[in-house]
């Protein structure tokens, strides 16, 4: 069966990994969480002090973009793939409020997401690949095959949010969450370089309703035309 590439965009929390990850397991495909790229360069600034309450110091975090390594490497019990910062397991540090917080200024300059998106490029030369984020199918990977645009509403997305945070046993309040998502989800609409937006060649699907079980089967009779 022929390889694919598979662009999977939408915004913060609406359960794109999730199908994403599911769907690259069942088919054998490589999973990339872009995202989880953009809050590893935000954890480097906040253990460097690269990003203080002034602001972000993007001339020392321009110089250092070069020294900073990010890998996935799966996790052998779980199957599941980890970031890794210059070789360090920072899976759980990634997404926590704080990166939360910071990530999608991060995201905005220039200068992080050319690095990133070539990073991105070279790890899905080969096809066969799932990629999430926000501009995979728009920049990354204008070419995929599948591309899918998700959305849902800002108060569901915090509350998969909240519950996942609970779940892992952290510290979580809703009504942040909520405004964190909404102030994410304005930054990334309204950046200069590579907004979020739905591809024109992008299927559209509202999760708001579906359960996981739901979602997945869609993604995978999308995936099954996409082949064919
Ligand atoms: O997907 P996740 O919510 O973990 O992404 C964190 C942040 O990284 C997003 O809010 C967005 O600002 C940024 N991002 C991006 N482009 C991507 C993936 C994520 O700008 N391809």
């Amino acid at each position: 069966m022929k390889k694919i590439t598979i662009a999977i965009d939408g915004y913060s929390s609406c359960g794109k990994s999730t199908m994403a990850k599911d769907l690259a397991r069942e088919v054998g495909y490589i999973y990339i969480d872009s995202g989880a790229m953009y809050r590893a360069v935000t954890l480097y600034c906040l253990d460097n002090g690269l990003c203080t309450p002034e602001g972000i110091d993007t001339a020392r975090l321009e110089a250092a973009m070069p020294h900073i390594r990010i890998s996935f490497r799966l996790n052998p019990e779980t199957g599941r793939p980890m970031t890794h910062l210059n070789d360090v397991n920072v899976e759980d540090r990634i997404r926590t409020m704080e990166v939360s917080a910071m990530v999608s200024p991060v995201a905005a300059l220039g200068f992080v997401r050319e690095a990133l998106v070539k990073l991105q490029q070279q790890m899905g030369k080969e096809k066969g690949i799932v990629m999430d984020g926000r501009d995979i199918g728009t920049t990354v990977f204008p070419d995929a095959e599948l591309k899918i645009f998700v959305v849902a509403s800002a108060e569901i997305r915090a509350q998969r949010r909240y519950d996942e945070l609970k779940a892992k046993g952290q510290e979580a309040s809703y009504e942040e969450i909520l405004t964190n998502v909404k102030e994410r989800d304005y930054i990334d609409q309204n950046r200069a370089v590579s907004p979020l937006r739905q591809a024109e060649d992008a299927l559209l699907l509202d999760n708001s309703h579906l359960t996981i079980e739901e979602q997945k089967q869609w993604l995978k009779e999308r995936f099954e035309e996409a082949v064919k």
